[in-house]
């Protein structure tokens, strides 16, 4: 997607502070931290929210989540929150799959 910013990032055209990329995912520092870690995970193929995913995806969305734990642990938290944000009354911004993972402050209870 030529106009998408994380297909961008992906791309290497916008610089970011990348902490892990594999064949399927890369991992950046959220640009505006909503706690002391705040990264993105996020899928290399452009797909749009956690809502277009189908069964064809099982196998990646797998691969996004077991990254966490080991993500988290490479930055030292005990604890984390992961989010996913979908569609505009979801609080999603960009409109390419990411999951959020956050930590290192004691978050709130939902
Ligand atoms: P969403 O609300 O779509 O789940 O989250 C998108 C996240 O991407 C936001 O937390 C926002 O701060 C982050 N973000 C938006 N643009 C950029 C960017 O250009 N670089 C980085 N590193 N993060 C971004
Ligand atoms: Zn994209």
């Amino acid at each position: 997607m030529t106009d998408c910013i994380f297909c961008k990032i992906i791309q290497k055209q916008i610089p970011t502070d990348l902490i892990f990329e594999d064949e399927h995912i890369v991992v950046f520092k959220d640009i505006h931290p909503k706690a002391r870690v705040h990264l993105l995970i996020v899928s290399k193929k452009h797909i749009k929210s956690l809502a277009e995913v189908s069964e064809k995806e099982a196998a990646l969305i797998s691969h996004m989540l077991l990254a966490v734990p080991s993500l988290a642990k490479a930055a030292g938290l005990q604890g984390f929150r992961t989010v996913i944000n979908t569609g505009r009354e979801g609080g999603q911004i960009i409109d390419h799959l990411h999951f959020h993972l956050l930590g290192g402050d004691h978050l709130p209870g939902m």
